[in-house]
């Protein structure tokens, strides 16, 4: 109960970051209370642990920051929710984000945008904002997030915390809202990559309720054994990129050059696909979430709508004007566009051959690499409204992250570096999915 009264205090006094959308103060209380009085302690017991503002939790209201879920309770938790509760994890409240885990500021959210802890002028990045911020600000232990294209990440990258990205099928997606059902992966966030690890055990596993679940459980006890020498690659078309602050490219190489000298293989490898990696995503995401968010019509939840309706289409229609924020609507309309009968071919089926391609260059990546180094981010955290009026320029700044989605491929984010402006930034390592339990010794060993 100490450590729930201190964090419910941090939040009430960090309230302007607008990290928490609902914080179930009486709930967590007790439960830290019972838990006290337990005599098997599981094993994260009294760990206090925020939502995201997707993931299913019973009888809690859930909304993935949008309108047009306005008033819905979970029937059901979600399996990594499930899971937490059985080993003692006291949930602390849902956290704000990006509408339907769409952005990478969480500016585009029904409560309004999420403050930087590290400096209020700036985003948290996004979707999961809230859930980096919180952990930043000590508003909790650790956070579960989602990650459809570096949702984890890039919040964790510009507020100086760990984000763990898990494969693709690592985390059963069994209680989350669809954003982009062939990306989207639960992750975690917290101080330390230690944390992430211990979470991410107990979430990870088969689940009989989501039929992409992996079906075999990673051997996570050799995630501390002791340090190994490495082969590692990156990609000089990613830490070159025209885009990225030098920097941040600067901070990179000299890390590669650090690794290097402590006996590690560093090799360079030509990434030609990368100008691809954007319009790749965003045709298949957006795609994705059409089909998805044809779900709210606006009948058992949704936005209040007044006066007679003339038929149900009309009702429809005039829910999901007003339920759904712009951003939302403009990735619906991509979607529908990229797969409607004249342009299907031309996007959509090209925009999948392109993934394949991906998929294949990465595999035979990690054939010859343990590991490939790269940055999160092309920048440090945006300022607050910097990238609302360029749709496209905040769509570049994921041309990082949303690689290892593409690619199904876990990945971190490790907080390890400070920009002259005092903000900070991460490296990122990916490996291949048979290798995620080395991909988090060798975070530990980062750190
Ligand atoms: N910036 C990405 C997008 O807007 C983030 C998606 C995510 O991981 N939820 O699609």
């Amino acid at each position: 109960t100490q450590a729930v009264r201190h964090f419910l205090s941090r939040i009430q006094e960090q309230s302007s970051l607008n990290a928490f959308v609902e914080v179930f103060a009486d709930e967590a209380l007790a439960r830290a209370e019972s838990l006290d009085g337990a005599e098997k302690k599981g094993r994260l017991h009294g760990v206090v642990i925020g939502l995201k503002d997707n993931i299913c939790y019973k009888g809690h209201k859930l909304s993935a920051a949008s309108g047009i879920l306005q008033n819905f309770t979970s029937l059901y938790s979600s399996t990594a929710v499930e899971r937490l509760l059985q080993e003692g994890a006291i949930i602390i409240g849902r956290q704000n984000c990006d509408e339907f885990g769409m952005g990478s500021t969480n500016e585009n959210s029904f409560y309004g945008p999420v403050i930087n802890p590290n400096n209020a002028a700036h985003v948290p990045g996004g979707s999961s904002g809230g859930s980096a911020a919180a952990v930043k600000a000590g508003l909790c232990m650790v956070s579960l997030g989602s990650d459809t294209g570096g949702s984890v990440r890039l919040p964790a990258d510009f507020c100086g915390v760990v984000g763990i990205k898990p494969s693709y099928g690592s985390v059963s997606r069994h209680g989350l809202i669809a954003y982009a059902s062939s990306f989207d992966v639960i992750g975690v966030l917290a101080n330390t990559a230690r944390d992430a690890s211990i979470i991410l055990e107990v979430i990870a596993g088969p689940d009989d309720f989501d039929s992409t679940a992996l079906t075999q459980t990673p051997d996570w006890s050799s995630v501390q054994s002791e340090s190994k020498k490495y082969r590692i690659a990156y990609f000089p078309e990613w830490v070159n990129h025209p885009s990225i602050d030098p920097e941040i490219s600067e901070a990179i190489q000299q890390r590669l050059q650090k690794l290097k000298e402590e006996g590690h293989t560093i090799e360079a490898v030509t990434f030609a696909l990368t100008d691809y990696i954007v319009p790749t995503y965003y045709i298949l995401t957006t795609a994705e979430a059409s089909s998805n968010l044809s779900r709210y019509d606006g009948v058992r939840y949704g936005p209040k709508q007044d006066g007679a309706v003339q038929n149900l289409a009309a009702f429809y229609q005039q829910a999901r004007k007003i339920g759904f924020g712009s951003e939302v609507k403009r990735r619906i309309m991509l979607g529908a566009f990229v797969l409607s009968a004249g342009y299907y071919d031309a996007y959509f089926t090209k925009a999948q051959q392109v993934r394949r391609l991906l998929q294949q260059q990465t595999s035979l990546i990690f054939n010859d690499f343990d590991f490939i180094l790269a940055p999160n981010a092309p920048s440090v955290a945006y300022k607050l409204g910097e990238k609302n009026e360029d749709k496209v320029a905040m769509y570049m700044g994921d041309v990082f992250t949303v690689f290892a989605n593409l690619t199904g491929v876990p990945a971190v984010s490790l907080p390890l570096f400070k920009h002259s402006s005092n903000l900070p930034f991460g490296l990122q390592v990916l490996s291949s999915p048979q290798n995620e339990v080395c991909l988090h010794r060798f975070s530990h060993q980062l750190m």
